[in-house]
């Protein structure tokens, strides 16, 4: 096997900072590899199982910790893969060419960057308007129910994403609010049901 390298970036959800590493295909294909941030406070790890890796990547954008498999073609050859977070559906982290991560682990860390420096406002204001306005629509026609029987509930609105929650037994429907496609799916529903606790 060659000794073409592969880089692994993310951006550490505890400092803020990109965090790159590169190690030999040779290396990945023989035991699980690490990259730690330096900080200390957060590690990505892809661990070789069979046709795919298993990847733990800590995730910048939304502060959670994400998994993926990977399949190993694309992890150890080609151009690469950027993993993109479910809860905001935004790319936290990138595997492959060196070249092309390193480049692209810089854009990832001003994206994350700018997103600070706006916090305390929404990920995208105008999104989560548009959202908060189509669920009071739904709300207001009676259209939210839950499976346990209630009707009706209260909203908590987070980063890029709405939590209807039911009155009658606390279950939660999240409503992702980041991206235009969060707002075009809310939009085609005509009612909204959670997913009740009892
Ligand atoms: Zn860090
Ligand atoms: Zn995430
Ligand atoms: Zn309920």
């Amino acid at each position: 096997m060659s000794e073409e390298k592969r880089a692994f970036a993310y951006i550490c959800p505890s400092c803020g900072k990109s965090v790159y590493g590169e190690r030999t295909q040779f290396a990945l294909a023989a035991a699980a590899a690490g990259l730690v941030c330096d900080c200390g406070n957060s590690e990505l790890t892809a661990e070789p199982a069979g046709d795919h890796y298993r990847v733990t990547v800590p995730c910048g954008v939304c502060g959670g910790e994400h998994r993926a498999e990977v399949p190993a073609g694309k992890l150890l050859r080609g151009p690469g893969v950027g993993l993109a977070c479910p809860e905001t559906k935004q790319l936290c982290c990138y595997i492959g060419d060196p070249g092309k991560v390193q480049a692209a682990a810089r854009e990832l860390e001003i994206t994350v960057q700018k997103k600070k420096d706006a916090q305390g406002s929404f990920v995208d204001d105008v999104i989560m308007y548009e959202v908060l306005s189509e669920i009071k629509d739904i709300i207001a026609r009676g259209g939210v129910s839950c499976t346990c029987g209630g009707k009706g509930c209260s909203v908590e609105v987070h980063g890029a994403a709405v939590d209807l929650v039911c009155p009658a037994c606390g279950g939660r429907l999240r409503v992702p609010a980041g991206t235009d496609e969060d707002l075009d799916r809310l939009c085609c529903q005509y009612t909204l049901t959670i997913r009740g606790r009892k």
